[in-house]
């Protein structure tokens, strides 16, 4: 973690932000009530809804907030979870899945209500996002989502090839389904509007304060961090792809992706109208998908899996943009004048994982590329967990952290994997 300490973050995100002043870092022994690891949009959340709440809490960040995949992703806010009602309902039982189900359809809303509440100025949009299929198969399998969300209290529409060129200006899918309640944000700023809200209700936010160890000591825990000892009465772990040694079971439990993306200049006038007229993002119902979107000051933004979570490599940067031209042959000549890239974790059941840890440590993580609205929700519902609701009342199944079974060639059977998935994927199947 050492060298990378004050690295700065080159997303096209940081480069237009408005500056701020870096956050103050644990220069002493401290106590606090609850202890919140991770300044993504889980750490942030949770911080800012324990702090409404009244509870005491202060927030550890190794970099600074936004640092890592809630500073650097697409910024789309997409509701929901990628596994179909029916699956949901078969793995979980039916009310169980139903108040999932009820609290992922809804996070979007949640996301937007946030952001107006505490007036984060995120650019956010609200225009939907686009799921485009690519055979035959994968559209049956969209009007078969589409039917099945409905029906469990999501907001969807299922488009034809005509209706879908008229969405995003291009002829490259044959069909797609619309999430109504989704939308955009600019994913460092929100990070930082979330930041600068859970200070304003009361948390205490440290930066450039990487918490070295968490040990379970008499009436809570102590945390290593900047060669001091922190009590804290409770923990939650919102780390996600960079928990690395910190929580050796959870980061044995998940896989670490490299997801990059490429930017555009704002576009010219002709050329952002004919591009994504809906202004929803899209993605696809590939397992190795790209998603893209036009930001409001008229960018056009593309990604996709990478090869490196630490910086973008020209092999992937090259992909990003034969992909952009593909799906819309306008961009040809156009340069991208942005590139970077982030870890991304993903679980192999392709939904988010809420765990109690021990007695008063808890944590969530991930979120399968859907962390900005899902990540936000599950902030929420650890300030909940850490604050006694019982289990069987939280609003997400909380589950036994799981060891995946090759734990040791993870990374190995991971590229096994996304060869797999490539082969699927061509082969038409439907997602
Ligand atoms: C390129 C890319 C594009 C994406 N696009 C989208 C999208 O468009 N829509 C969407 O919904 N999702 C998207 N995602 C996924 C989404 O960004 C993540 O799911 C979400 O941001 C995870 O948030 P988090 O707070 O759990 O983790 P993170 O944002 O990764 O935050 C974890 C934080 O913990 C800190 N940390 C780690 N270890 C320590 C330690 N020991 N001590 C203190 N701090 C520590 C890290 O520095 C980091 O800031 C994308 C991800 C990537 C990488």
């Amino acid at each position: 973690m050492g060298a990378e300490l004050f690295a700065p973050c080159a997303s096209l995100w940081a480069a237009t932000a408005s500056p701020r002043a870096t956050g103050m870092a644990v220069q002493a022994p401290l106590q606090v009530d609850v202890a919140v690891i991770g300044g993504g949009v889980t750490g942030l959340s949770a911080a800012l809804h324990l702090a409404q709440a009244g509870v005491q809490v202060a927030l550890f960040e190794a970099f600074e907030v936004g640092h890592r995949a809630s500073g650097r992703n697409g910024g789309q806010v997409v509701p929901g979870f990628k596994p179909l009602p029916s699956a949901l309902i078969k793995r979980f039982g039916e009310q169980a899945a139903r108040r999932m189900m009820r609290l992922g359809y809804g996070c979007a809303d949640e996301l937007f209500a946030l952001v107006e509440r505490h007036r984060i100025d995120c650019h956010p949009t609200r225009n939907g996002w686009l799921q485009g299929a690519y055979s035959q198969a994968s559209s049956d399998y969209l009007a078969r989502r589409s039917r099945e969300i409905n029906a469990h209290g999501g907001t969807t529409r299922y488009l034809d090839r005509d209706a879908v060129r008229a969405a995003t200006g291009s002829d490259y899918w044959p069909s797609g389904l619309l999430e109504e309640s989704a939308g955009a944000v600019q994913p460092l700023e929100y990070a930082r509007g979330l930041a600068r809200a859970a200070a304003d209700l009361g948390a205490t936010l440290y930066e450039h304060s990487p918490v070295q160890a968490i040990t379970s000591v008499s009436r809570g825990f102590q945390l290593q961090i900047n060669g001091h000892a922190v009590h804290a009465r409770k923990v939650i772990v919102a780390t996600d792809a960079y928990t690395d040694r910190l929580v050796p079971q959870v980061a044995q439990s998940y896989v670490n992706v490299a997801s990059a993306q490429i930017a555009t200049d704002p576009l010219p006038a002709a050329l952002q109208q004919s591009l994504l007229p809906l202004r929803a993002g899209i993605s696809e119902t590939r397992k190795i998908t790209y998603y893209c979107r036009i930001d409001p000051e008229g960018r056009f933004v593309i990604g996709g899996r990478g090869r490196n979570g630490d910086h973008l490599d020209p092999a992937t940067r090259e992909q990003l943009r034969k992909a952009a031209c593909e799906r819309f042959p306008h961009l040809n000549d156009l340069p991208f004048t942005h590139g970077w890239a982030c870890r991304v974790g993903m679980t192999i059941d392709d939904l988010p994982h809420l765990h109690q840890l021990a007695d008063g440590l808890w944590t969530a993580y991930g979120y399968c590329g859907r962390g900005v609205a899902m990540g936000t929700t599950l902030g929420r519902v650890l300030s909940e967990a850490v604050r006694d609701t019982p289990a069987s009342a939280l609003e997400f199944p909380v589950t036994p952290v799981k060891r995946l079974p090759l734990y040791p060639v993870r990374q190995l059977s991971a590229m096994a994997a996304l060869q797999w998935y490539r082969l699927r994927d061509a082969m038409g199947h439907p997602g």
